[in-house]
């Protein structure tokens, strides 16, 4: 039997190319602040760290996370690390317990529950590889021939080059699209039009036979977004995402509530009753947590049970490997994000970097090997020049 024996956490700092966010970009939860000046720092991040967890017999399991990573190293290094050494990979619910309840004073959500969450995820992987399976089929196995995803990018630009980019992504194959409202509450009703220009411009390439879907990333607040709600309703959106802050759960149980347009968020939400009660509140009509953030795959299969039991459908933020198992042992989870493969900016793309095996979109769907044991990825060497490894 198979124990750990280490776990490494690595920050990766990008170093390399990157190319400038065009036009609007995306409001996001600092354009309420008085500075004016680069408000898209909470929304860019050049790193990332790995978290590999080996076994006494020399398996590696992989983990990620992508959120603050030189203060994730401190929680598993000084913290987490300590607790798991030691146990059997196979014991992943009590060693997800035990993180949990040893870090509860300081951990639950923010910084402590990402750290659970590479661990987690890279225990799922040695578990794969120690049992010789992807982790889809220890999760229930394949439910879907392969996974349709959404195309996710578009950010607000001029109307010509938002166009540009739809077409290009629909001659590519995806039948799905996410965009991004590049104007909110400090830009006033002239914003608001700028705002449904584009979702008018994007519905003209794509039509209305393919979903469209907006993103905020937090950027508006309860008013502004009541007042754009009804505005947006004849674009028949599939969903809203991210109105209002995180922590203004009422916010969305108000905004979810009008009907008209789904509201999907859950990105910033942490652990099974975080999530428990966005789902049973009716605050989101679409659930979205990120595994790397929420708890992990043990934390998210859990929270996936709670959504199917709501019929709640779970989309996870952000495209990887451990979203896409989750996705493919779940009927509960019809579609997923996906990052296109571009240029280093506001470092979504990262993992594309560090990883090699990550899943690449092909007529709008990407598939899992049934063959390759655990989450079928491996750290790549081919970009380490462009990268300032923190141990
Ligand atoms: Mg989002």
């Amino acid at each position: 039997m198979s124990h750990i024996a280490s776990i490494r956490a690595r920050v990766w700092n990008w170093t390399g190319p990157t190319v400038p966010p065009q036009g609007h970009f995306c409001t996001n939860a600092s354009d309420a602040l008085r500075e004016t000046g680069d408000a898209m720092s909470s929304f860019r991040f050049h790193q990332w760290l790995t978290c590999e967890v080996e076994t006494d017999d020399g398996i590696v399991g992989i983990g990620n996370a992508a959120l603050a990573p030189q203060a994730v190293k401190t929680a598993i290094d000084a913290y987490l690390a300590p607790l798991v050494i030691g146990a059997d990979p196979f014991d992943y619910a009590y060693i997800w317990e035990k993180m949990y309840r040893r870090s509860h004073a300081w951990g639950r959500k923010g910084i402590g529950m990402i750290a659970i969450s590479a661990i987690d995820i890279a225990v799922w992987d040695l578990m794969g590889k120690l049992a010789g399976k992807p982790v889809f089929k220890l999760l229930g196995g394949r439910t879907k021939e392969k996974i349709p995803v959404y195309y996710s990018k578009l950010y607000a630009d001029s109307i010509e080059n938002m166009q540009k980019e739809a077409e290009t992504a629909l001659r590519d194959g995806y039948t799905a699209f996410k965009s991004r409202f590049g104007f909110g509450p400090k830009d006033g009703m002239a914003g608001m039009r700028e705002n449904l220009k584009r979702v008018e411009a994007a519905r003209e390439v794509i039509g209305y036979d393919n979903d469209l879907m907006l993103d905020c990333y937090m950027g508006w607040n309860l008013d502004y977004a009541k007042r754009m709600l009804p505005k947006l309703e004849p674009f028949e959106l599939r969903w809203l995402e991210e109105p209002v802050i995180a922590d203004d759960v009422a916010g969305y149980i108000e905004l979810n509530a009008t009907g008209g347009t789904p509201i999907s968020g859950g990105e910033h939400e942490f652990s099974i009753i975080g999530c428990k009660d966005l789902i049973e509140q009716k605050a989101v009509s679409v659930l979205q947590y990120d595994t790397n953030r929420v708890g992990g795959i043990t934390a998210a299969q859990k929270i996936n049970a709670i959504a199917e039991a709501h019929q709640i459908p779970v989309i996870p933020h952000a495209g990887q490997a451990h979203n896409y198992h989750l996705s493919m042992a779940n009927t509960n989870c019809p579609l997923s994000e996906y990052f296109p493969v571009f240029d280093v900016e506001v470092g979504n793309e990262l993992f594309y970097y560090i990883f090699d095996g990550e899943a690449q979109a092909v007529d709008g769907c990407i598939q899992l090997d049934d063959g390759l044991p655990g989450l079928g990825i491996s750290i790549s060497d081919k970009h380490l020049k462009h990268f300032n490894i923190h141990e």
